[in-house]
């Protein structure tokens, strides 16, 4: 992939950005692909931004020089578009695009779009991390770098559990880890720790959950009154799906966030033989054969009795 590092050699000013409502792979690609041009193109302007640096990353990039939210945000000539699907996942960003001369755009989600100028999309990767990783000079990456792709893969990954696990993605943790990383801090800091009153929600969520279709589907939801009453942000909500999901004896966990009126964000996870991404992009959205999200309209039952039916097919499709 030449052609991108001659596009960045070609660039006066050169925009980062992944999708809004940040995860750790999205993070962690930005940060990293900001570092890496930093330190090996310093004649470049290269800003990042992102929607916001969620609280539990940012002890990891004090000092970056990372910027939040979109507004300040320069035009530029090269644009990358990093862990985002299509264009409105970018949010407010995706302005900048339409103004930039080449947007190139480094993702593993099934659902992407082709929306950019150059794609590289390998929906088979663990994380867009890997993705990057694949297209960066390895001898190029520091310490801080691999910091950044590290955080990106065990987040993507549920630190080297789902099927997007490769020995490819174990070798290259493996050299990254050979770059200096804090492995054990990094894992236990953004993935075990949870604020109190992130284990609230997670209690309340648990006692409130449905088993439907005969077991086989957990669902559960937040009200944006739970919200106010425990005084949580949507970072609160954070692996409360994947906790539904560990359920024995389930395929398909369903969790609902309030976001307005009759508006919810919908997050689903599957172990085995439901293909959820299939249903988010039916309803808008998208993500991966084994987690993906969409926003629905509707009461929190109706919402759950239409996603429960296209569940209930796939179910039936396979005992055919
Ligand atoms: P989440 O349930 O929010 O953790 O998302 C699970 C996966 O689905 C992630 O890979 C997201 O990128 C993707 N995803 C979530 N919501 C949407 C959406 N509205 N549109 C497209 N992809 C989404
Ligand atoms: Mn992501
Ligand atoms: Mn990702």
């Amino acid at each position: 992939m030449k052609e991108i590092w001659e596009k960045v050699e070609a660039a006066h000013q050169i925009g980062i950005c992944g999708h809004v409502r940040p995860d750790g792979d999205c993070v962690g690609t930005c940060m990293a692909l900001y570092l890496y041009v930093k330190k090996n193109y310093p004649q470049k302007a290269v800003n990042v931004h992102l929607e916001y640096m969620p609280e539990r990353f940012a002890y990891l990039f004090d000092g970056t020089g990372y910027q939040e939210g979109f507004e300040n945000m320069p035009e530029c000539d090269l644009f990358f578009s990093l862990d985002t699907g299509d264009l409105e996942r970018l949010g407010a960003a995706a302005k900048i695009v339409e103004k930039a001369d080449t947007c190139i755009c480094i993702d593993h989600h099934i659902s992407n779009t082709g929306f950019a100028d150059i794609n590289v999309v390998d929906p088979d990767s663990s994380s867009a991390s890997q993705v990057l990783f694949e297209l960066l000079d390895e001898k190029k990456i520091d310490k801080s770098i691999a910091t950044a792709l590290y955080l990106g893969i065990v987040q993507d990954s549920g630190c080297f559990q789902y099927d997007s696990t490769s020995r490819r993605t174990m070798e290259i943790a493996g050299i990254l880890m050979e770059k200096g990383v804090n492995t054990s801090n990094i894992v236990d800091r953004t993935m075990k720790q949870k604020t109190y009153v992130q284990n609230q929600m997670l209690g309340r969520v648990l006692l409130e959950s449905l088993l439907l279709l005969d077991g086989q589907v957990i669902a559960s939801r937040i009200t944006q009154g739970m919200m106010e009453f425990y005084g949580a942000t949507k970072e609160d909500l954070e692996g409360i799906v994947e906790q539904l999901r560990v359920t024995q004896g389930t395929e398909v966990a369903i969790f609902l966030h309030e976001v307005g009126v009759l508006e919810y964000k919908v997050s689903m996870r599957s172990k085995e033989y439901v293909d959820v991404s299939k249903i988010a992009s039916h309803f808008g959205g998208g993500g991966h054969v084994r987690a993906a999200g969409c926003t629905m309209s509707g009461t929190y039952h109706d919402i759950l009795n239409t996603l429960l039916e296209w569940i209930d097919l796939q179910i039936k499709d396979r005992s055919k």
